[in-house]
């Protein structure tokens, strides 16, 4: 049998049998190993189900069975994927987009390693004081003991509490909480109880209490240990002091200070830390002005530079800085080669090194990066092709790399780049895997497996597996309709509308945008496009702080941020911000707009227990559904009852989440189903109830489809679905929890639910590339929806990188001409086909292709 075996698996294929993870319907393919390999397919079809879910999921269990029995029992809670067989799997590498946000504090030096070799290089081959010896390498990092400046502990920014952030409002009382930083409830009354016995007046108004004391009871180091008599009048506390009565407890004294920064450093709660952040002002350390390493470290400079202004430069220009030394031409240096020639050679090795992997980042159309930009701050797509660039220079072979939509975020003419970096994996003897819409880069695969027909229960089986040109033949592919157009790829484009009046922009300041002045038209439906860090977001982002009329709704999703971490992140964003000269102004034809919506593709929550049902509201009218059910009511449930946040008819073990998370030694905690409800979420006496024969679980287990269905006689409900079914996400359930969605699915339930509310017009809808995710077949329909909302009267405004949307969009601003420093200007503007025609724009020969 193995014999057998062994000539089945050397004849260059990947051989699955009888999948079934999700809606496959135990399907059979053949995929080659050694080549590009794309599955297609419209969202929902099974794509991911069968690479992600079905080939990456086996080959990281086997992995994980090979190296010990310890991580497999670990992982026995990870779902073993649903398939009878696969023979010939090699081992994988998967680069999946991120869904959700990172919170771990990562830069692009360190996803990438280059951070390493730059410290080796500062270690090695830096210029050093006089007199001050060479160090390690770690000391050139803020994240170890060696580096980290002491006075900051290498955050780069110093956390302080002053009286006025500590006490917000002095007219209070000690007794009226005027110390608001001091805990609430219990703690804040001990704390309380003890300034009592202390003899401190807890009944003047702060303001009014000496400076003296104020201080003290704010700032002091001190720990006082005292006798406590909860209940007593300050009188009789005294009296009972006096008296050394027993007291209830011993308590122990903390000051404001020493509790919201004690909190803040030791707390694990998140909750907690947000709460004590607010009484913090946090400021640039005075000692390493940010640069979060200590005085030694950054005493070393490379080119007159210290590490940490080196780590500032787009990777390009460190790329052309290094050049010299690589070369042996740097002349400052030659001239220390008299008296230490090690240097020069240290610099020149690895010099080559990082230069022959920046040359990859180059490559990949990354150059606008540099090293010390957080890995929050990036998106999904500039994320995915770090870590690609990190495999390219990594050097293995024999693996497959399992890749969800690399072109994501992609200009077409970066997408060539891509394309060239796949092929150079690819013959470097590895296997790709690759989930994507985009035609530039299915057109080149090696091997298509179409995914489909339809999405969920309607899609599952593999429509077809084999060279692209065959897919010709297959009538039932909605692919092929794109790969194979009827009449080359051109589709009827309506006449642009004309703009009912203008929105500027001046003083735009904001990353690589340098006091721009822009006009947006009203009333119709705009692209913002160039490639990809050429300014689109930055400059699309500033339309966010219009000021409009009613009060700008915020999505849930915009939280504060909520750990340090998180908070780091958003301040290292805004650092550069501008300097707020930024004006807003409308022509005097335009009808002002009275709604500012961002329809983005941040996750409409951030744990299981936010899913589709709760955002879009109607989670609401089924509840009340339940409850007026004669069984609910005879038992007097209300609509609380059937909610999952709320304690009475939730699960009490998992508190309605439907999942436990499991803590794991070494490698990120997972979330596992309750084992008491089962991930029903509810408790056994909210399960009883049913309306129509299902209960509120089952009803949450449903198809957005088959929901349709089953409350087509309730018109709020039914209304919400069909919504849902027209932005394409017909195949989710209803109580999918919002960490099982992609950024795609996420930005669609937020579409959906504009589009739910009755027409108003006069809103201004932002959307950051809204198809990401989208087979061209749901391209298609997102596309009559945004038309739709721009004829309601609305104005909506996309960053785009799809060419048949920009075709079909009534005004394209085209930004560029390159990315980083080389871009932030409008290199064209006007209709589609005005754009079409510009000379220096680097879209105009891809969007000429799509003009009718
Ligand atoms: P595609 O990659 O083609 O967009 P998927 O493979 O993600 O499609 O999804 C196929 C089907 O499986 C859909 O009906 C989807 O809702 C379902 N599905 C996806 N992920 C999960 C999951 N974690 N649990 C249950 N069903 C899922
Ligand atoms: P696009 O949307 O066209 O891809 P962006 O507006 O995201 O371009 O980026 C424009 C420039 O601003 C790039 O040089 C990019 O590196 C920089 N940039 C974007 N976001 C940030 C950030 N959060 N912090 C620092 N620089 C940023
Ligand atoms: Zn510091
Ligand atoms: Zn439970």
């Amino acid at each position: 049998m193995s014999e057998w075996k062994a000539e089945q698996s050397t004849t260059g294929f990947v051989q699955v049998r009888g999948a079934r993870e999700h809606n496959l319907k135990n399907v059979d393919v053949d995929v080659p190993r050694d080549a590009l390999v794309v599955f297609t397919g419209v969202s929902g079809s099974g794509k991911s189900s069968l690479a992600f879910g079905t080939l990456y999921a086996e080959a990281q269990r086997r992995y994980l069975e090979s190296v010990s029995p310890y991580a497999r029992r670990l992982f026995h809670q990870m779902a073993v994927p649903e398939v009878d067989s696969i023979e010939g799997l090699p081992p994988a590498v998967a680069l999946q987009q991120q869904r959700g946000t990172p919170t771990t504090r990562s830069s692009v030096g360190s996803v990438t390693t280059l951070s390493n070799l730059v410290r080796m290089l500062y270690s090695r081959a830096g210029d050093y004081p006089k007199g001050q010896s060479i160090i390690y390498a770690e000391a050139f990092s803020a994240n170890t003991p060696e580096g980290a400046c002491p006075t900051c502990h290498g955050l780069g920014r110093v956390y302080e509490v002053t009286e006025q952030s500590m006490v917000p409002d002095p007219t209070l009382t000690i007794r009226e909480r005027a110390i608001a930083a001091w805990p609430q409830a219990w703690g804040g009354q001990n704390q309380r109880d003890i300034l009592v016995t202390l003899g401190y007046d807890v009944d003047t108004p702060w303001q009014d209490l000496p400076q003296k004391q104020r201080d003290w009871i704010l700032f002091t180091d001190e720990q006082p240990v005292v006798p406590v008599y909860p209940g007593y009048s300050p009188e009789q506390t005294q009296r009972a002091v006096q008296r050394k009565q027993e007291p209830n407890y011993m308590g122990t004294f903390s000051s404001a200070r020493r509790h919201v920064l004690y909190t803040f450093s030791n707390t694990q709660s998140a909750q907690m830390k947000k709460r004590v952040q607010q009484y913090m002002l946090s400021t640039a350390c005075p000692t390493c002005h940010g640069k979060r390493l200590r005085r030694e470290s950054l005493s070393v400079t490379f080119a007159g530079l210290d590490i940490a202004d080196f780590s500032a430069l787009p990777l390009k220009q460190v790329a052309a800085l290094l050049q010299p030394y690589e070369a042996g031409t740097e002349t400052r240096h030659a001239q220390h080669a008299a008296h230490d020639p090690a240097q020069v050679e240290a610099a020149r090795r690895i010099a080559e090194d990082l230069r022959a992997r920046l040359a990859v980042l180059l490559d990949l159309g990354l150059g606008y990066l540099s090293l010390e930009r957080s890995t929050p701050s990036l998106s999904p797509g500039e994320l995915q092709r770090l870590r690609l660039a990190t495999q390219l220079y990594s050097n293995l072979f024999g693996v497959v790399y399992v890749l969800d939509e690399p072109s994501a975020g992609l200009h077409p003419a970066d997408t060539e780049a891509l394309l060239t970096a796949l092929a150079s994996l690819r013959s470097a003897g590895n296997s790709l895997f690759v989930v994507e819409h985009n035609l530039d880069v299915v057109r080149r695969a090696d091997w298509l497996v179409d995914v489909g027909p339809q999405a969920g229960e309607q899609g599952g089986q593999i429509l077809y597996s084999g060279p692209p040109e065959g897919l010709k033949q297959v009538e039932a592919s909605h692919t092929r309709r794109f790969l194979f157009p009827p009449q080359a790829g051109r589709p009827a484009t309506a006449e642009p509308r004309e703009p009912a009046g203008w929105l500027e922009l001046a003083g735009i300041t904001r990353h690589n945008l340098h006091d721009l002045t822009v006009r947006f038209p009203l009333g119709v439906l705009t692209t913002v496009t160039g490639v990809s860090g050429s300014g689109k977001s930055s400059l699309v982002s500033q339309l966010l702080k219009l000021e409009v009329r009613s009060p700008r709704e915020k999505a849930p999703t915009e939280d504060e941020p909520e750990t340090a971490d998180e908070l780091l992140a958003a301040e290292g964003d805004d650092r550069d911000q501008g300097s707020g000269a930024l004006a807003f102004s409308f022509s005097p034809d335009a009808a002002p707009l009275t709604r500012l919506v961002q329809v983005d593709q941040k996750p409409i929550g951030r744990t299981p227990r936010s899913n589709m049902a709760t955002y879009t509201g109607l989670f609401d009218h089924v509840r009340r559904l339940f409850a007026a059910t004669p069984e609910a009511r005879k038992r007097r449930y209300d609509a609380g009852q059937f909610s999952f946040n709320v304690k009475k008819g939730r699960c009490p073990n998992c508190q309605g989440e439907g999942f436990v998370m499991v803590e794991l030694l070494f490698l990120p905690s997972v979330y596992a189903p309750c084992p008491v409800c089962h991930g029903t979420r509810y408790n056994d006496k909210t399960l009883e109830i049913e309306y129509n024969g299902q209960n509120i679980a089952q009803v949450l287990g449903t198809t957005v489809d088959a929901a349709s269905e089953f409350f087509a006689d309730e018109p709020p409900i039914h209304r919400a679905l069909t919504v849902l079914r027209e932005v394409g996400l017909g195949y989710l359930r209803l109580g999918q929890p919002a960490t099982e969605l992609s950024g795609g699915e996420a930005q669609r339930i937020k579409l959906a639910t504009e589009l739910q509310r009755p027409a108003r017009g006069h809103t201004l809808y932002v959307l950051d590339e809204p198809t990401t995710g989208l087979h061209p077949a749901d391209v298609e329909r997102l596309l009559v929806q945004l038309q739709a909302l721009v004829t309601a009267g609305n104005t909506v405004v996309v960053v785009e990188h799809d060419m048949r949307v920009v075709a079909a969009s009534d005004w394209v601003m085209d930004m560029g001409p390159g990315a980083g420093d080389e871009g932030g200007q409008v290199v064209a503007e006007g209709p589609p086909a005005t754009v079409a025609k510009a000379k220096a724009s680097k879209t105009a020969p891809y969007l000429r292709r799509f003009m009718g």
